[in-house]
């Protein structure tokens, strides 16, 4: 039901389109909660204000990411496990300050539907 209800509004009218994972189609976030496109360390990520359906691993030691060191936590699909990319829950950084609470999802691991 909910399926159908979210396929006749896309094809109805442009709206938010949906980011799911890659393996498991889980939806992920839309695309009207993007930040922004980035360049991360290890590939093309994008920063997404609010995910759903994932779950947060430990919070990980500092880590030296593109934009400065922060604190990270990994996120993971909740359909399949795969690690998506992380959470900043700590920066040191004033310019990154604004990417704490946010979502760095790696952009290969995700597909817009
Ligand atoms: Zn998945």
């Amino acid at each position: 039901m909910a399926a159908q209800d979210a396929g006749r509004v896309a094809a109805g009218r442009p709206g938010p389109r949906v980011y799911s994972c890659r393996n498991c189609r889980t939806h992920i976030s839309r695309s009207d909660k993007i930040i922004a496109e980035t360049q991360e360390l290890h590939g093309p990520a994008t920063l997404f204000y609010r995910a759903v359906n994932i779950y947060m691993g430990p919070e990980q030691d500092w880590r030296l990411l593109a934009g400065g060191l922060c604190r990270v936590a990994d996120v993971y699909c909740c359909g399949c496990d795969e690690c998506l990319g992380w959470k900043y829950t700590r920066s040191h950084d004033v310019p990154n300050m604004f990417k704490v609470g946010k979502f760095c999802i790696d952009s290969p691991k995700i597909v817009v539907e």
